[in-house]
């Protein structure tokens, strides 16, 4: 996807593209090609296919979202800042927490938002399980894209999210088991959307949840209870 197919493609999605947005994304791809060298960010480098698989793939999340409405935004797993830097540059309004449990990521997306500019955005090294316990019920928005199952995922997201607000899944394919874990934390889907990616069309599932009722304190439990006996 070059930067006018991007453009075309985002403005689909409701979003117009201003010049200081393109250029804080071309500032962010070389940062993340330079750094790259040094760190393992990512497979997909090449400058089209960054654009298609991590830039306008971040944004689709507002398919299923109206973000303006939103304030608090947390991206678990946010890896090379995929989608929570690109959500920050184009609804900078957001408050945003980027959570990763890989320090070097972390320094990276510090950089990131030093040479960017951005601001009311805050990188986070931990892991999801332990920042739960000390941020509950403080999210509207939470998302995390390809960190982990379904099922574990929303025992790590839903109790920091407030009552009312909304979790979204981005998914691959939506093929796992978590209507057990779904009721359990007092949550329900209230949309889908099943897309494929313009142009290399590889399936795209985003699930949005929302908390109904507040969760019990023994959640999340230890990662290792986690994945030994998912919800
Ligand atoms: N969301 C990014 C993306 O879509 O490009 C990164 C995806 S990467 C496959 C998964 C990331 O999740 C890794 O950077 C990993 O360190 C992080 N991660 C996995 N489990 C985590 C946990 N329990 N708490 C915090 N980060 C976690």
């Amino acid at each position: 996807m070059d930067k006018n197919q991007f453009i075309e493609e985002v403005s689909k999605l409701g979003i117009d593209v201003t010049l200081e947005q393109l250029e804080k994304l071309d500032r962010y791809y070389e940062l993340l090609v330079e750094w790259n060298k040094k760190i393992n960010l990512t497979a997909i480098i090449e400058k089209k296919q960054v654009y298609l698989k991590h830039f306008y793939d971040s944004l689709t999340l507002v398919k299923v979202i109206d973000l303006n409405k939103e304030r608090t935004f947390l991206d678990v797993g946010t890896g090379a800042g995929f989608p929570g830097i690109v959500i920050k540059i184009f609804f900078p309004h957001l408050n945003v927490v980027l959570l990763d449990s890989i320090a070097k990521r972390i320094n990276f997306l510090e950089v990131v938002i030093e040479k960017l500019g951005l601001e009311n955005i805050v990188c986070v090294c931990g892991r999801a399980e332990e920042y739960a316990l000390k941020h509950r019920d403080d999210y509207d928005v939470i998302t995390a894209r390809a960190v982990a199952s379904l099922s574990v995922l929303l025992e790590l997201c839903i109790p920091m999210l407030k009552k009312n607000k909304y979790f979204i899944a981005m998914r691959g394919k939506d093929e796992d088991d978590y209507f057990s874990a779904l009721n359990v934390l007092g949550s329900k889907i209230i949309k889908k959307d099943k897309f494929f990616l313009p142009y290399e069309k590889s399936e795209r599932n985003l699930i949005k949840i929302t908390k109904e009722k507040n969760n019990s304190i023994n959640y999340p439990r230890r990662f290792s209870e986690i994945k030994k006996r998912p919800l």
